[in-house]
């Protein structure tokens, strides 16, 4: 089973991943936090119908993680500054959302001048 062997935020709003097999990943707070797989922000699938109950308001703070803990051994616990902390993330879930959403090193560049421009370094 592939695990993370690191998890590490280059950049304020970057989170990366170094998994047993070798693989680095790069994604983005915004995507780790969009693709929380918790119900109330996935909604539930219930017969095949997937129903969203998550309030689709922007809270101040949405991206802002605060901490991330390890479950047992076989997930984190991501807590944003807006209060939500349900999210727990396994091992498989976070594995498909970082290859889903890895950043290249041009995206990765794109992203340092868009913080630089906009004074969040
Ligand atoms: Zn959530």
């Amino acid at each position: 089973m592939l695990t993370p062997t690191k998890i590490s935020r280059p950049k304020p709003y970057l989170l990366a991943v170094e998994w047993s097999d070798g693989k680095q990943t790069t994604i983005t707070l915004r995507t780790f936090r969009d693709e929380c797989p918790c119900a109330s922000c996935k909604g539930e699938t219930i017969m095949g119908t997937t129903y969203s109950f998550g309030m689709q308001v922007m809270k101040p703070g949405k991206y802002d993680l605060v901490s991330i803990q390890t479950v047992g051994n076989y997930a984190i616990q991501a807590d944003w500054k807006d209060g939500h902390n349900t999210g727990l993330y396994s091992w498989d879930i976070l594995r498909r959302i970082t290859e889903e959403f890895d950043l290249s090193p041009t995206q990765i560049e794109e992203l340092e001048h868009q913080a630089a421009a906009e004074g969040l370094l």
